[in-house]
């Protein structure tokens, strides 16, 4: 099931092609950046708003721009000469930021709007939208023991307020420039990705992130106490941030996912409370929980159902979620320390 590997990826590109990452000032997409530099293409343009000393990752001979990409002429600046553009700029976080900055998600709608209209006019090949599970009808996520999403229960549309409808929007411009206008466009939609190299406190931090730096700062003070958002009982899957940027590699370089939205989640299903365990055993300690039944925590259940992945891809987002969360509370734990020596760090 999983012989997918970024050698088997048939890619029509050359080395030297250009290609545009926006949000690559962030987690997914500066790790998508690392990984086509990597792969040994030359030529990437990483671009985001924030200052170039806040990017999360800088990547070597990455050309990396500072732009406002919801303003029409910085998006026809950045995808200049673009043979592909990936579009994962958005301003998002967890279930806090969601829930309490709707305008601000729903305003991540222009920077879509404008960037699939740069890239088309700019003649570049293909393009891709990062969308995400919030595009999901909510009503279908109302039990922690959820039935895994499946790319049709998106509509009847009852999207996450806010952030949900600006993707499902952003999608459908997708869908239509491909339909209207012949451009070739693809959409994952993303089920909580997680890893290395993504926010881990400041307030947009999500689930897995929040947990070790929570645990790492229980076992710092020396008081072991854990604040759990709701009643731990919300279920989640997580999908580990290696398997995201393979994924999102064969996603857009399938013919068969031309404008055809597609899960890329893990569909290993977990309570909060089980990960509150799992983050507790890798490290070390025992903790006393209280539960915020005022605090936001979304959806009772959503999990990823990967048919049509597997289906069309021959492969699923496979980390075991333990094998990834080792990994983040390693990195965490080192950023934790760098920031307690008062060393640059990881924010939001
Ligand atoms: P992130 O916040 O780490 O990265 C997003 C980046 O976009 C940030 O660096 C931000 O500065 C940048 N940005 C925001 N507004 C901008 C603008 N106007 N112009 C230029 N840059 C701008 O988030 P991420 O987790 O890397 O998410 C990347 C994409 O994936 C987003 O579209 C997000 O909605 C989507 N997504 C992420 C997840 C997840 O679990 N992380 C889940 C579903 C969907």
């Amino acid at each position: 099931m999983s012989t997918l590997s970024p050698q088997t990826i048939h890619r029509d590109l050359a080395k030297d092609d250009l290609i545009v990452i926006g949000g690559a000032g962030g987690f997914i997409a500066g790790s998508l950046a690392r990984y086509f530099h990597d792969l040994g293409f030359t030529r990437i343009r990483a671009v985001d708003r924030k200052p170039l000393p806040e990017w999360y990752q800088r990547v070597p001979g990455v050309e990396c721009l500072c732009l406002d990409l919801s303003e029409q002429a910085n998006c026809e600046r950045a995808v200049e000469g673009a043979v592909e553009v990936y579009n994962l700029a958005a301003d998002m976080g967890g279930m806090g930021f969601i829930e309490r900055f709707r305008v601000a998600c729903l305003r991540s709608i222009l920077i879509n709007t404008h960037m699939v209209e740069a890239a088309w006019r700019a003649g570049a090949r293909r393009y891709f939208y990062s969308s995400s599970a919030c595009a999901y009808n909510t009503l279908l996520q109302q039990d922690p023991d959820v039935r895994a999403l499946k790319e049709s229960d998106a509509y009847p549309a009852m999207a996450e307020r806010g952030y949900g409808w600006e993707k499902l929007m952003s999608e459908m411009f997708c869908q239509e420039y491909t339909a209207e206008r012949g451009f070739e466009t693809h959409i994952a939609r993303f089920h909580n990705i997680f890893g290395p190299n993504g926010t881990w406190f400041g307030g947009r931090e999500k689930a897995p992130a929040a947990m070790c730096r929570k645990v790492l700062e229980a076992k710092d003070s020396g008081d072991f106490q854990i604040e759990i958002w709701g009643d731990g009982s919300q279920t989640r899957s997580f999908c580990y941030i290696d398997d995201c940027t393979l994924g999102i590699d064969a996603i857009m370089h399938c013919p068969e996912l031309i404008a055809t939205p597609i899960n890329l989640g893990s569909h290993e299903l977990i309570s909060i409370n089980d990960l509150v365990t799992m983050v507790e055993q890798i490290g070390g300690v025992e903790l006393t929980r209280h539960y915020d039944l005022d605090a936001p925590k979304g959806v009772a259940g959503r999990n990823s159902d990967n048919t049509f992945i597997k289906q069309v891809l021959g492969w699923e987002p496979h980390t075991p979620l333990r094998v990834g969360m080792e990994k983040t509370y390693a990195w965490i734990s080192e950023q934790y320390a760098d920031r307690k020596a008062g060393k640059r760090v990881v924010t939001d």
